[in-house]
């Protein structure tokens, strides 16, 4: 999507949409069906269908209680644009070039009544094989990627490796944890991050209010720096729940970690989402969409990652998309704590 609007105006529109979306923090799960009222997309409580990320939404919320965010926001914005060319490529000059290593620290929070969610080894091991396969690009499905978009899709990888640090467990009489960061704060019966300048801590616990998971931006607080993860949409096998069972969702939350925004870029047509090889839409899709899917003119890639389609039906990143993250960890960059020094 073409950089036409913005910052400001783009924060205007998120504090926009946020006010019309305030799930409940306390809404409890009962026999495994979440109560969706508050589920963008939802037509009634029957049809959980549709992904939500509620990541905007707790950007908007971060914007109001820091006013310095935004200017920090920008100038990691502005950091971005000087590494990566138009289509895609890094520049030369202090990028740094080798593989990132990012070590991942699972800390789960389970209801104890709900056994479940205190989920198995393996299905943490499947949650890091599906993310060290979508960030290289060595998943499967990628093949399907349709031909329209061979120029703009990324083949080579991010070049990043998931590592597992460490797993932390604890158990709660919560039923739901909201957005509000709660689970990240021992005060609140939660857990503390782990190094979060060093590690990508991930919490997996059950959220409630239909969302599957959000993500903090670079450039916040790091004491709240990290990816948050209902259990059962979290990995591949055990407690997973179709259509959001393939380990997409922190594929994507981890997209927003790295600095990635919607493909929409949460406005109408012509808003961006800073990456120059997405095609500019106006919503997100759902689902699995028939292609090609037209609107603002263009056809749109819902096949992206950082759409709102089903686990099945997301299985690439452009190059843009990789550059923008990349910058990350290049000199001076948000997350160039993880690398060595340059
Ligand atoms: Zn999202």
């Amino acid at each position: 999507m073409k950089k036409i609007f913005t910052l400001a105006a783009f924060f205007g529109l998120a504090y926009g949409a946020s006010s019309c979306f305030e799930p409940s923090i306390e809404e409890s799960v009962a026999d495994g069906h979440i109560h969706s009222a508050a589920r963008i997309g939802d037509e009634d409580d029957d049809h959980k269908k549709d992904r939500s990320c509620a990541t905007m939404e707790v950007l908007a919320e971060k914007l109001q209680e820091d006013p310095e965010l935004a200017e920090k926001l920008k100038e990691i914005d502005k950091h971005a644009d000087k590494f990566a060319s138009k289509n895609g490529r890094i520049s030369a000059a202090a990028a740094y070039t080798g593989t990132v290593t990012i070590p991942v620290v699972i800390n789960i929070i389970y209801n104890s009544a709900k056994p479940q969610e205190n989920i198995s080894d393996a299905q943490i091991a499947s949650q890091m094989n599906v993310l060290n396969a979508d960030f290289n690009a060595t998943n499967a499905d990628r093949g399907q990627t349709p031909s329209a978009f061979a120029a703009a899709i990324n083949g080579s990888g991010f070049d990043v490796q998931f590592t597992l640090s460490k797993v932390v467990r604890k158990a709660s009489t919560k039923t739901s944890w909201g957005t509000r960061d709660a689970m990240k704060k021992s005060r609140n019966g939660g857990i503390e991050p782990t190094d979060p300048a060093r590690n990508l801590n991930i919490w997996v616990c059950n959220i409630g209010g239909g969302i599957l998971g959000y993500a903090q931006f670079p450039g916040g607080n790091l004491s709240t720096d990290g990816v948050v993860i209902s259990p059962q949409y979290f990995g591949t096998t055990g407690y997973v729940a179709a259509p959001f069972n393939k380990g997409r969702t922190a594929t994507h939350e981890v997209g927003h970690w790295l600095n990635l925004r919607h493909i929409w870029g949460d406005g109408g047509c012509g808003i961006d989402d800073y990456v120059s090889d997405t095609p500019d839409s106006d919503a997100p899709n759902y689902g699995c969409p028939a292609f090609p899917t037209v609107k603002c003119g263009n056809t749109l890639m819902t096949m992206n990652y950082m759409d709102y389609t089903d686990d099945a039906c997301m299985y690439m990143f452009t190059n843009g998309q990789k550059a923008r993250s990349r910058a990350l960890f290049n000199s001076g960059g948000a997350r160039s704590s993880f690398v060595p020094v340059q």
